[in-house]
C-alpha cells in the first residue's frame, strides 16, 4: 500500500486540454472516488497514474517517490477496466496465474499466490471455468483477483459495477470495500455514480471538465459545497 500525490497534473489530446492541473492527495490505505459525468477525464487520470499514458506536465508520487520515470509494470498501480478484459480461452485460474506468468514468478509461488487468492474473492470452486461459464459478479471477482495476485501499492477501478444490474452491483460494492480493508490497499475509483462514490469512500474527488472541483468527505461535500456545481451535483434538484 501507498499514499499518491497527484501534482498540477496536465493532459492534452491533439490540442484538446482533458486534465487541467490536477492536484489530489491520498492517503495510505485510503479509499477515494473519482466522480464525474462520461468524458471529463476520469479514465485517463487512471491511465496516468497507472503509467498507460504519459503526463504532459505535472508529478505523480507514491510514498515520496516520483514514478512518472517509472515503466507501468514497475509501478504497482493495477487497473480493474469496466468490461473486465478478461482472456476468454483460459480458465479462471490461468486468468489470475497470467500476470505472475509474464513477471516470471516460479510454479510453485505462482500456486501458492493463486489459491491464496482463489479463496480470498471466493472463486475456489470455479477455476477450472471459463469466463463466459461465469456470472456478471463472479466475472468482476475474476478480474479484481487479476489485479489483487500482482500485489498492487494501488488499486485503481474504473467504474468496476456499471455492468451490473442493481442488486448484484449492491452486493459487490461491499465485497469489494471488505477486500479492500482486508488488505488495507489504497484504492481509487472512477464513478458517474453519485451513491456509490457518496457510500463508499472516505473522500470523493469532484470532476467536471478536466478540474478537480471539490475533493472532500461526503459530509462536507452535502454540506459545505464550494461552489455552485458541486451544490447542484449534491444538492435536492439532482
Ligand atoms: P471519462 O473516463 O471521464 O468518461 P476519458 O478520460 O475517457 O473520460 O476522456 C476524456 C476526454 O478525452 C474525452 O473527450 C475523450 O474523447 C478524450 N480522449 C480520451 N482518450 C483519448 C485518446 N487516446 N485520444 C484522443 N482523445 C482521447
Ligand atoms: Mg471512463
Amino acid at each position: 500500500m501507498s499514499s499518491v500525490k497527484i501534482i498540477n497534473l496536465t493532459k492534452s489530446f491533439n490540442n484538446t486540454n482533458v486534465l487541467k492541473n490536477i492536484t489530489i492527495d491520498v492517503e495510505e490505505g485510503e479509499f477515494i472516488s473519482l466522480l464525474g459525468p462520461s468524458g471529463c477525464g476520469k479514465s485517463t487520470l487512471l491511465k496516468l497514474i497507472a503509467g498507460l499514458l504519459e503526463v504532459d506536465s505535472g508529478d505523480i508520487v507514491f510514498n515520496n517517490e516520483s514514478v512518472i520515470n517509472i515503466l507501468t509494470e514497475k509501478r504497482g498501480a493495477i487497473i480493474v477496466f469496466q468490461d473486465y478484459l478478461l482472456f476468454p480461452h483460459m480458465t479462471v485460474y490461468e486468468n489470475i496465474e497470467f500476470g505472475l506468468k509474464m513477471k516470471k514468478v516460479t510454479k510453485d509461488i505462482r500456486s501458492k499466490k493463486v489459491e491464496e487468492i482463489l479463496n480470498l474473492v471466493k472463486l475456489k470452486e470455479h477455476k477450472n471455468r471459463y469466463p463466459s461459464q461465469l456470472s456478471g459478479g463472479q466475472q468482476q471477482r475474476v478480474a479484481m483477483a487479476r489485479a489483487l495476485v500482482l500485489n498492487p501499492r494501488i488499486l485503481l477501478l474504473d467504474e468496476p459495477f456499471s455492468n451490473l444490474d442493481i442488486n448484484l452491483r449492491n452486493e459487490m460494492r461491499e465485497f469489494v470495500l471488505s477486500i479492500q480493508k482486508r488488505l488495507n490497499i489504497t484504492t481509487i475509483m472512477v464513478t458517474h455514480n453519485k451513491e456509490e462514490a457518496l457510500t463508499m469512500s472516505n473522500r470523493v474527488a469532484v470532476m467536471l471538465d478536466g478540474e478537480i472541483k471539490q475533493f472532500d468527505t461526503p459530509k462536507n461535500l452535502y454540506e459545505n459545497p464550494n461552489s455552485i456545481e458541486v451544490a447542484n451535483i449534491f444538492g435536492e434538484r439532482n
